[in-house]
């Protein structure tokens, strides 16, 4: 954690999460000595790229819903269904899938979910892109038809993966907080700041108002930093539902700090290109070429109040299993 907070605040790009920090512990916690032999040493050297297969049509905060199945026969597992939002599913080697067992059903929707590790290369996989409104192609469809997967690649015990994937949850959720990218932007805000005349001989950052707002941000990200820290400390790396209160404060904290560079790059982050969320992509644009991503970049936070379980539900868990605990 802390290595991704330096080295993402020093501007280095973010590590893929899929493999390091969401897969990754699950399986250090709960797989088998030869399926941690086999994936966890490429995780880190990034020859396995992993996706996610959580989210279905129809099962996204009530994941538990989910519907793709895994039926066992002899020494594998029969996949079909769906899966959606995958993000970077058109560059996976691997994805790990909620699935649901042909077993006994009973009432407790939880119940009967395994987790499997699906080589993307099987035949019967396809990925259709899904294009965004700016565009882009992040996220994608997964569809899966009779895909025939060994049952060495089944995480833990079949049908008790409910547990293992709230516990992949609780890592992704503090992941998605983002202290290096929210000191890192934080420095970009006060430099844009710094740079934008206010018209009477000084800049924007002589403005009181304007620093005042950025002091704002500046503590609110203080405080999320320490709460990080200390609940990874005394979780021992095994973060439980106080995820959610960080992941709640993560994703606004970053959102107001892309909400104030659209304040200071005014008026020259009005127009919308998603090819200037790229660094080196000269806008032909009037004005300093740092605000044009302004905005793309204020759009783009959009996301993270929805993925990795929406806000309005990590409400619903800390109320249920903090405040009525
Ligand atoms: C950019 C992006 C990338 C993603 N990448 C992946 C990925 O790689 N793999 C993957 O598996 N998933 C991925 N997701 C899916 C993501 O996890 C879901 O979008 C998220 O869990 C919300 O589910 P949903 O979209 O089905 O919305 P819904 O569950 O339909 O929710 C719609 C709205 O209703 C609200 N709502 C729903 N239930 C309640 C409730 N009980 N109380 C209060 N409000 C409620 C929600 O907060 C939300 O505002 C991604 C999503 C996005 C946006």
């Amino acid at each position: 954690m802390i290595f991704e907070i330096e080295t993402i605040g020093a501007g280095a790009p973010r590590l893929i999460p899929f493999g390091l920090s969401m897969i990754g512990p699950v399986l250090m916690k709960y797989a088998s000595p030869e399926m941690q032999k086999r994936f966890l040493p490429r995780i880190p050297t990034m020859e396995d790229f992993w996706c996610q297969g959580y989210s279905e049509p129809g099962a996204g905060s009530d994941l538990s819903s989910l519907k793709m199945r895994a039926v066992r026969q002899g020494d594998r597992f029969i996949v079909n269904g769906q899966k959606t939002w995958t993000t970077y599913a058109q560059y996976a080697d691997w994805i790990f899938c909620l699935v649901r067992g042909d077993g006994e059903h009973d009432s407790k929707q939880q119940n009967g979910i395994s987790l499997l590790l699906i080589d993307m290369k099987s035949p019967g996989v396809t990925v259709r892109p899904i294009k965004t409104l700016d565009g882009g192609h992040d996220i994608n469809e997964t569809w899966f038809e009779n895909v025939e997967v060994p049952v060495e690649n089944l995480v833990g015990e079949e049908g008790r993966a409910w547990t293992y994937a709230k516990y992949l949850l609780g890592h992704e959720r503090t992941g998605i907080a983002g202290i290096g990218q929210c000191h890192r932007e934080i420095a970009r805000l006060k430099r844009y700041a710094r740079a934008v005349p206010d018209g009477r001989g000084g800049s924007m950052f002589d403005d009181s108002r304007m620093r005042e707002k950025i002091a704002r941000v500046e503590m609110d990200l203080m405080a999320l930093e320490m709460l990080l820290l200390r609940v990874a400390t005394q979780s021992k790396g095994h973060p439980g539902p106080e995820a959610s209160v960080v992941k709640i404060r993560g994703s606004e904290i970053q959102q107001d700090i892309a909400m104030l560079q659209m304040e200071v790059a005014w008026p020259h982050a009005w127009p919308y290109q998603a090819e200037w969320l790229e660094p080196d992509v000269a806008p032909p644009l009037e004005g300093p070429s740092w605000a044009a991503p302004a905005c793309a970049g204020y759009f783009d936070m959009r996301k993270l109040s929805i993925y990795g379980g929406a806000n309005e539900v990590q409400k619903n868990i800390i109320s249920r299993m903090m405040l009525q605990a």
